[in-house]
């Protein structure tokens, strides 16, 4: 959203972290004296969840539960700040990279639409496809939260298909310039069942501690949360035992047990996005308030149904179809360019997701 100036004078093949707290880090290449500093002034965790779950309460609209499970994190362990604040210092120097060697591709991208940074790619991004196992736990206190392999696998290949997705004909003209394949592949690994009388979990993350996740792979707990709410994900930088993604078992795959608006498997890409670090689209606040991507327009809140295009918000137009609003699973369809860098930045050297590529 908010353009972020970088002063782009450096190629950096690695960078030297300073002390968790100083709002400028320093990158540093062996072989030359040249360095930029990265802006980190507008990095905030703190949300205005009230506003949104005000306008939630009307009707059938998505719930995630993401940012409320982040803000109890940070309560619980102040130090879980420093190291999201780290995990973005890395990004935003390897965005910075990216932007002073436009052109150069990333795996896939190539599709520049003009945004102001963080498209094109670099030499120390990650390069090809990445392949992701997965491990999920299907936990079950009736018949129909058993959840079939049919409607696993349906819940797969939605996201092989939304995060490998080159059909950009159905996204606005506007936007389809900043469509992204984001060449990140999903390969069901186990399936793990387990009966439970607990009919359901809320997001205080019980049954992570009951079915723990599974290392180098993304876990994902079908699993009845309640209070409406269709998933909740945990951001890169928290603590591995509750690395993952939850959903509740109507809201996952498009096939078997599921319930409409929710039944395209949208809510899995919408939270596998905040595994990969994206915000929501508005960024969780006002029209200032930032998702910290260059060429996702500026929103004050989230879109709901089905929005007709043009939706205006902050004097542009809304990028309702993005996998990170809160738009019904058939009328949402894209990540952006910007997203595709920000999401892949954790599989470079020194991300956090970089055992995965490993
Ligand atoms: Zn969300």
């Amino acid at each position: 959203m908010r353009k972020i100036s970088f002063l782009l004078l450096a190629i950096s093949a690695m960078f030297v972290m300073s002390c968790a707290n100083d709002p400028v880090v320093s990158l540093n290449q062996e072989s030359s004296a040249l360095s930029q500093d990265i802006d980190m002034s507008d990095f905030y965790l703190v949300t205005e969840e009230e506003a949104v779950s005000a306008k939630t309460q009307m009707g059938h609209s998505r719930q995630c539960h993401t940012m409320h499970v982040l803000n109890r994190q940070l309560n619980e362990n102040p130090e879980l700040r420093d190291k999201m604040y780290n995990v973005e210092q890395h990004t935003r120097a390897l965005m910075a990279t990216y932007a002073a060697k436009p052109g150069k591709g990333n795996g896939g991208g190539g599709n520049n639409g003009g945004s102001d940074g963080g498209t094109g790619g670099g030499d120390t991004g990650y390069q090809g496809t990445v392949n992701i196992p997965v491990h999920v736990h299907v936990v079950y206190s009736n018949s129909n939260e058993n959840i079939s392999d049919s409607q696993i696998n349906s819940q797969i290949s939605v996201l092989n298909n939304d995060f490998n997705d080159t059909n950009y004909g159905d996204i606005p003209s506007e936007f389809q310039g900043l469509a992204a394949d984001i060449d990140i592949t999903f390969t069901l690994a186990q399936v793990d069942r387990h009966a439970n009388s607990r009919t359901s979990w809320g997001t205080t993350d019980a049954v992570k501690s009951a079915y723990p996740p599974v290392a180098d792979h993304l876990t994902i707990w079908v699993c009845n949360i309640g209070g409406g709410i269709l998933g909740y994900a945990q951001f890169p930088g928290g603590s591995a035992s509750t690395d993952g993604v939850v959903i509740s078992p109507q809201y996952f795959g498009t096939t078997g047990y599921v319930a409409a608006p929710f039944d395209k498997g949208r809510t899995a890409t919408h939270e596998v996005g905040h595994w990969l670090n994206l915000r929501h689209i508005w960024g969780d606040g006002r029209c200032k308030q930032d998702d910290f991507v260059s060429d996702t327009p500026s929103s004050d809140g989230p879109n709901y149904g089905c929005p007709s295009y043009p939706t205006v918000n902050c004097r542009s137009n809304d990028m309702t179809m993005n996998y990170m609003d809160y738009t019904d699973d058939a009328c949402m369809n894209m990540f952006s360019q910007g997203q595709k860098d920000r999401m892949r930045a954790l599989f470079a050297a020194g991300g956090v997701r970089e055992n995965l590529v490993q």
